[in-house]
């Protein structure tokens, strides 16, 4: 079984497609996984293989490894374009996330100023108003959108129960031209069923929901590391960059794709 693919709170820097020289932080167990969402694609493969052994890092030490890592890398004249929170699961779900964001801000502006703040969430917590509040504190907002369909997220990302693709696309509308939405374009099949936000009705869905969202930027992508549902095929990058083309078309929003 696939399993989670970053073993400590802070990790990297790794090269990012989207993002350059990214410093990643794991706000989740280093040997297990926790999320909203259950994600067909997820690099660090399904919540069933639990929740690990090593529980969620403290605010005090995510501060200490971040401040300890951030200094050698500024001893070393190392380069850094981003600091990303993502790792083995929602990073949102942190009960300390907003000040665990404070202190990043604060190390931030001390050793590297230059350096923006990224975080990759599943937007299902973008309703609380800490998490909200925090987010609108940092320099990219990466909020996913894969489908405007019901069916749709439920088949591909298997959120928790009582998720609402409506309301979540109310949500982040609030935050407007301050979120980048993240949406990832695969096809293939689970348990018997064909997944694919690929097709017409989806694209279209979506374009309506960019509308309604406005945000500065979206980011289209799709499958770059091994998958849990293995079936999950890549969308070519000739046709993924035809749907970036559309959608900047008929949005008028900045689209980016990383094939
Ligand atoms: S939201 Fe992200 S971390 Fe959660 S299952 Fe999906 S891809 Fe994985």
């Amino acid at each position: 079984m696939q399993k989670v693919i970053f073993h400590s709170t802070i990790f990297g820097p790794v090269h990012s497609r989207r993002l350059g020289t990214s410093l990643g932080v794991n706000l989740l167990p280093d040997d297990g996984k926790i999320c909203s969402f259950d994600c067909l694609y997820c690099e660090a493969g399904y919540n069933a293989q639990g929740h690990g052994t090593t529980g969620l890092p403290t605010r005090a030490q995510v501060r200490e490894r971040l401040d300890a890592k951030l200094a050698e890398m500024k001893r070393c004249g190392e380069r850094l374009d981003v600091i990303t929170f993502s790792g083995n699961g929602e990073p949102t779900l942190h009960p300390e996330f907003a000040g665990v964001i404070d202190d990043t801000i604060e190390l931030r502006d001390r050793y590297f100023p230059e350096v923006k703040i990224s975080v990759l969430t599943n937007s299902t917590r973008i309703g609380d108003p800490n998490v909200a509040r925090a987010l609108r504190r940092i320099d990219n907002n990466i909020l996913k959108l894969d489908s405007a369909n019901q069916a749709t997220v439920e088949l591909l990302d298997r959120p928790a129960p009582g998720y609402n693709v409506g309301k979540i696309i109310e949500q982040l509308a609030a935050f407007g031209d301050t979120a980048i939405v993240q949406t990832m374009v695969c096809r293939g099949e689970h348990e018997g069923k064909t997944v694919d936000n690929s097709t017409e009705s989806e694209i279209c869905g979506l374009i309506e929901a960019y509308r309604r969202i406005a945000p500065r930027q979206i980011m289209l992508y799709s499958i770059d590391r091994p998958t849990p549902e293995t079936s999950l095929r890549k969308i070519p990058a000739e046709e993924l960059r035809a749907i970036g083309s559309r959608i900047a078309r008929e949005t008028g929003i900045d689209v980016q794709v990383s094939c």
